[in-house]
């Protein structure tokens, strides 16, 4: 599904893009700020995103940030989380960065 969303199938608020990163507003936001970032190749989670290597995984975490400087968070805190499997609650399988922030974030996380 957020293949295709990176190919413009699936209409989605975009944030940031690169050319191998997208950023786009989540459905369904639990903070003032709740962006997605994605890459734009196919992989299932992180795992599988830092095991194909080619710096993807870096790219990504650094439009994260940029995403949290854009939204004006970098200052007041944000967390970036990758729900991968079941019991974290993944529900989409293409690899995804939440960014949160915005309000205080509660820790541990439910
Ligand atoms: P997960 O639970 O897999 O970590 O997160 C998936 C996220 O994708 C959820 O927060 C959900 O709200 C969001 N989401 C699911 N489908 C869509 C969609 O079509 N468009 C957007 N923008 N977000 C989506």
């Amino acid at each position: 599904m957020f293949c295709a969303i990176a190919a413009g199938q699936i209409p989605a608020t975009r944030v940031l893009e690169s050319d191998r990163t997208l950023a786009f507003r989540d459905l369904n936001p639990q903070a003032p700020t709740h962006v997605l970032v994605i890459p734009k190749e196919h992989h299932a989670d992180v795992a599988a995103l830092a095991k194909a290597g080619a710096g993807l995984l870096d790219e990504l975490l650094a439009q994260a940030h940029e995403v949290a400087r854009a939204e004006g968070v970098s200052e007041t805190g944000y967390r970036v989380v990758f729900n991968t499997g079941a019991d974290a609650g993944q529900t989409v399988p293409h690899a995804h960065a939440h960014v949160l922030g915005g309000r205080a974030l509660t820790w541990p996380p439910g």
